[in-house]
């Protein structure tokens, strides 16, 4: 949008500058949920318990709008922190299409993005993103806390990307 400054006095259009932000309702939205993000509070196994570590005084998720809810119904995203058997994965599935849209998923450790260490196994489902389509991946067994953080910053990119382009940036 173009601003016209001609009739106003530089003091004016300084405070202008300093006090209006201009931008569109899909932006705004994005910025909103950008910073508002309620994952779902489950976990699958260890790397669980560094995505709690997250959640504690000492890394304090809730700086970046990050509460954890108990209801599929009140969170928008899914963070898969653990191994994905197949005996749980038509569960991780019914929780996931109970979340209302928009929502997203974070793939956390190795074992949620590949299998990890039991990539082997028949009972384990190599990929979470084979049940559910997911925004970011974290490596490593387990990811540490700030590995998380990092994460979570990166999906907070993504929403506001997507919300100024208007349209959803596919990972595979
Ligand atoms: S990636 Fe490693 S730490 Fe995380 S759930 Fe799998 S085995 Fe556990």
């Amino acid at each position: 949008m173009e601003l016209n400054f001609e009739n106003i006095t530089p003091f004016e259009e300084q405070e202008f500058k300093r006090n209006v932000i201009t931008t569109n309702l899909d932006q705004l939205k994005g910025w909103v949920r950008s910073n508002s993000m309620w994952p779902l509070s489950f976990g699958l196994a260890c790397c669980a318990i560094e995505m709690m570590a997250t959640g504690g005084s000492h890394y304090d998720f809730d700086r970046f709008g990050v509460i954890f809810r108990a209801s599929p119904r009140q969170a928008d995203v899914m963070i898969v922190a653990g191994t994905v058997t197949k005996k749980m994965s038509p569960l991780l599935r019914r929780l996931y299409d109970q979340m209302p849209d928009p929502k997203w998923v974070v793939a956390m450790g190795s074992c949620a993005t590949a299998g990890g260490p039991y990539v082997k196994s028949y009972s384990v489902v190599k990929g979470v993103d084979q049940i559910v389509p997911v925004d970011v991946y974290i490596p490593g067994c387990p990811p540490n806390p700030a590995a998380l953080i990092y994460g979570i910053n990166k999906l907070q990119e993504k929403i506001r990307y997507e919300a100024k382009h208007g349209k959803k940036v596919i990972n595979r």
